[in-house]
């Protein structure tokens, strides 16, 4: 998922608004953020598939998106907010750990339960539904927008420009659509 982890950054920020935004975002995306250099240090393996959707094959992914790393990179986030008070620390270890959980849907068998583990998890969306995945999607992220958008209405504490806000993550899930990115 893209897109989607934001707007549960976004809803997540509603349920407590005293989470500092930045946190929360950099949390929902903190394990594609270890993809990366995870990838260029030989850790793990990614390979293009060209017309297959979605467009890439994520060979090992262990360290950053198996469901035992998921959790402790969970809580290793969290604890750099400790300063901020439990709660805090708590709402960011759930922002990290929604990542892997909204990832299951689309990750076809690619989430190991741990590093080297036979057992891989995911339910494949992306490859099933080469099209409709992105409306699965939106559904997600209307559903954390809306609960967003209605809660930061009602509220001074936090989301003064809630509409910009969802449109931002409306129109990152539009520049991901499969109409562009499988070509
Ligand atoms: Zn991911």
């Amino acid at each position: 998922m893209y897109a989607g982890h934001f707007a549960a950054g976004l809803a997540l920020k509603a349920k407590a608004p005293k989470a500092p935004t930045w946190g929360i975002l950099i949390g929902v995306g903190f394990l594609d953020l270890l993809f990366g250099p995870f990838v260029l240090l030989g850790l793990e393996q990614v390979s293009l598939t060209p017309g297959v959707s979605p467009g890439f094959s994520l060979d090992h992914i262990d360290w950053s998106h198996s469901l035992v790393m998921s959790l402790v990179w969970s809580g290793l986030f969290g604890a750099l907010f400790l300063r901020w008070g439990r709660g805090v620390a708590a709402v960011m270890a759930v922002a990290a750990f929604s990542h892997f959980l909204l990832d299951l849907p689309m990750h076809p068998l690619d989430m190991a339960l741990w590093p080297n583990s036979e057992v891989h998890l995911g339910f494949g969306l992306w490859r099933a539904l080469p099209v409709g995945w992105w409306f699965v999607e939106l559904v997600v992220v209307a559903a954390f927008g809306g609960y967003y958008l209605h809660r930061a209405r009602r509220s001074d504490e936090f989301g003064r420009r809630p509409v910009l806000a969802l449109l931002v993550v409306l129109l990152l899930h539009a520049s991901n659509s499969p109409w562009l990115s499988v070509l």
